[in-house]
């Protein structure tokens, strides 16, 4: 499986290695062993809702969820979400960037499993742990693919209390 997980040097832009899980989506075992995998890690907890950030979250987010018989939740940028939606703003590397949530997706005191395609700086996961929390949703657990260790965002996401998982690191 991780030999389906490509690396593109200098993408988006100078100096930056791209991890592309597109080539183990479209291979048939291994999107399934991936779900399998990640389903097996997730299978104990009692999960409501899955909570998944645009746009590759969503293709792990909700294939989890429907393994976990859970509902889908989706996070997404500025302007993208129809009704009323609450906003959270987080900083990158140059500047800030905003993730919205509808006003009504989460109940409160509802289990939430938060899940993404990568975790680098966990600055979108813990934007989106905020929006979730907002609404008075429990979350605990996130799920992803790839931890890039060095960045420390499992490290940040367990300082607010929410331990991640991911299938692979890379350096
Ligand atoms: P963080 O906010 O720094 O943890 O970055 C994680 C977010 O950026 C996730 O939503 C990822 O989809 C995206 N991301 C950052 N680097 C990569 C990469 O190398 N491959 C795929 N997505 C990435």
């Amino acid at each position: 499986m991780l030999s389906l997980i490509r690396t593109i040097p200098d993408y988006p832009k100078p100096g930056i290695q791209f991890r592309d899980i597109t080539p183990l989506l479209q291979d048939k075992q291994g999107f399934a062993a991936m779900l399998d995998a990640l389903a097996a890690h997730c299978s104990l907890m009692q999960v409501d809702k899955v909570v998944a950030v645009e746009a590759r979250g969503f293709i792990i987010g909700a294939a989890l969820a429907a393994r976990l018989g859970a509902g889908f939740v989706p996070v997404r940028k500025p302007g993208k979400l129809p009704a009323q939606t609450i906003k959270q703003s987080y900083s990158l590397e140059y500047g800030t960037d905003t993730l919205e949530l509808h006003a009504d997706a989460i109940q409160a005191n509802e289990r939430i499993l938060l899940v993404d395609d990568l975790i680098a700086t966990g600055g979108t996961a813990l934007a989106a742990v905020a929006l979730i929390r907002q609404l008075g949703g429990l979350v605990t657990q996130a799920a992803f693919i790839i931890d890039l260790p060095d960045l420390g965002g499992m490290q940040h996401l367990a300082n607010a209390g929410v331990q991640g998982f991911a299938l692979y690191q890379f350096e």
